[in-house]
């Protein structure tokens, strides 16, 4: 793998192009600075310092996005299932062409190590190809019989979408959400995160490249109140993909309200990892290492709340503070670094308070619990485990989005699922067990809407993805998503001369 030094000219050479021109919207397939000429800035995390000025769209440019959008969706969505299929894959063989450019410019802009970063534009590809392959039989419905009838179910693109994503891998979660909404036959405006915009606009120029129609894929940049809220509230969009905070998913909701848009919401998540004393101790501790400090613990499925039984409470967690200790935080673009900086001073703040919080409760800090003094100064933390914590501290509670796990002893499986259950989130749950019925019985009564079993979080497409309680409403993945991005018409035949009632000779 190349060197720091090698990895640093490269982005840099990708970079030069935003520092010069900045960012800009796409809309209507044309690159365009906001309507009002105004923009912000995105910084590194790494240094802090000003990485490009972006366009600031507001509402006037979400209404241009929507009806480019509006504009689009007929042809598109007229365009065959095969004709579908190929542009996707075009975009798919574009972003692995791509790979590097997408990974080394979103370590710079989010702080993310390029160990993932670079799994994880590979993914987008993936994303791609997993939707075009199933763009032919997005249509696809059933044949019900009924008596004296045959009903066929057809489904149809609701019409132009909106895609709100988060800061967290943001190409990736881009890519899982848009490659389904166009496979299915809608025209796209994506609102990307204030705090790192440099891979959408990349997305943006390859769907360009891929030859998608003009108009099929629009992205405006801007803040959440202002971009966002216009997205959300157009009547042009009906439907909106949301990925983020829960607190913001209600706002979207409130927003959406007055057009009656379908909502589709992945929110946040407080998920434990479960390990009772018959588990296979070496995997569920790196297991449990590896869900919650790579990509930085920003990572809506991180195992952030470890419950291990109180037979080997102490010792699971002296295993998981020496492994949490030797991890190397550093400069993203350092083959060796697995932690980077967090994505923003705001964001690194939150954090550090969560650390205040756990010493002036007397909580203890088995490793980590600091700032780190990381290469460019930016917004680093070290690797953090808290022990000893009861279920009711915030910090066990809220959703810290850091490379900080807590960890709380269970006496019995009873006790081990009424903690689990006991927070607002209900998105993933990680068990850890060799007795298969009680593997059964626990997955039964958890409340997440996905649970690995000696698993670390290994993502299948064609399976459901998303969460109940306060992390989230729908699932994405294989048909799901179709289900969402589509509305289903049912067509009644009647297969015999039916009795019509006459309600008049
Ligand atoms: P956020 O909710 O602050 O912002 C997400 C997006 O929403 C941004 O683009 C933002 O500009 C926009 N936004 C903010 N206010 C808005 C409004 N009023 N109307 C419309 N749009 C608005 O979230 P974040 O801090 O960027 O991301 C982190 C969160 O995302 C965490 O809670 C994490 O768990 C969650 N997340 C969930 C999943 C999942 O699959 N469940 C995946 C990744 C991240």
């Amino acid at each position: 793998m190349a060197s720091l030094e090698q990895q640093l000219e490269k982005a840099q050479q990708y970079l030069d192009r935003f520092n010069t021109n900045g960012v800009p919207n796409y809309i209507g397939g044309i690159a365009r600075a906001a309507v009002d000429n105004t923009t912000f800035e995105t910084i590194s995390p790494i240094d802090l310092t000003p990485l490009a000025h972006v366009a600031h769209g507001k509402a006037e440019d979400i209404d241009l996005a929507a009806k480019a959008a509006e504009g689009a969706f007929k042809e598109w969505a007229a365009q065959s299932g095969k004709a579908r299929k190929a542009a996707l894959h075009r975009m798919a063989d574009a972003i692995e062409r791509r790979a590097e450019e997408i990974a080394l410019l979103e370590c710079i802009d989010t702080g993310q190590a390029y160990r993932f970063m670079r799994q994880a534009a590979l993914r987008g590809a993936e994303n791609f190809r997993f939707f075009a392959d199933r763009a032919p039989e997005a249509r696809d419905g059933k044949s019900l019989r009924g008596d004296g009838q045959i009903n066929i179910t057809s489904r149809y693109p609701i019409g132009p979408v909106g895609v709100i994503t988060p800061w967290n891998t943001p190409f990736m979660l881009s890519t899982w959400k848009i490659a389904p909404a166009l496979a299915a036959g809608c025209s796209v405006v994506h609102k990307p995160a204030e705090f790192s915009p440099l891979t959408a606009s990349l997305l943006a120029e390859i769907a360009n490249e891929a030859g998608l129609p003009s108009g099929v894929w629009n992205v405006v940049n801007g803040f959440g109140e202002e971009a966002g809220k216009a997205l959300t509230e157009h009547p042009s969009i009906k439907a909106l993909a949301f990925v983020g905070e829960s607190r913001t998913g209600s706002l979207i909701m409130k927003q959406g309200a007055d057009t009656l848009k379908r909502v589709h919401f992945e929110l946040g998540g407080k998920n434990p990892v479960i390990v009772f004393e018959d588990a296979d101790i070496e995997r569920a501790v790196d297991a449990a290492v590896f869900m919650i400090y790579s990509l930085n613990g920003e990572r809506c499925t991180s195992s952030s709340r470890l419950l291990v039984q109180s037979s080997i409470y102490e010792e699971f967690n002296a295993r998981v503070a020496e492994k949490a200790a030797r991890i190397k935080v550093g400069h993203p673009l350092d083959p060796a670094t697995v932690i980077g900086p967090l994505i923003h001073p705001q964001h690194q703040q939150k954090v550090l308070k969560y650390f205040d919080l756990a010493r002036q409760s007397g909580i203890t800090i088995a490793t980590g619990g600091r700032e780190y003094d990381g290469p460019g100064g930016g917004c680093y933390v070290e690797p953090t485990l808290f022990t000893g914590v009861s279920n009711q501290s915030p910090i066990a509670q809220e959703e810290i989005f850091g490379p900080v796990l807590t960890s709380i002893p269970f006496s019995d499986e009873a006790d081990a699922i009424a903690i689990a259950n006991d927070t607002p989130y209900g998105l993933a749950a990680y068990l850890w067990t060799s007795d298969v019925t009680r593997s059964i019985r626990v997955s039964d009564a958890l409340e997440a809407g996905m649970i690995w079993v000696n698993s670390q979080n290994v993502r299948h497409l064609p399976a459901p993805f998303g969460g109940v309680k306060a992390s989230g409403i729908g699932r994405d993945g294989g048909d799901w998503s179709f289900d969402f991005y589509m509305e289903t018409k049912n067509i009644a035949f009647a297969d015999s001369a039916q009795v019509i009632p006459q309600l008049v000779n």
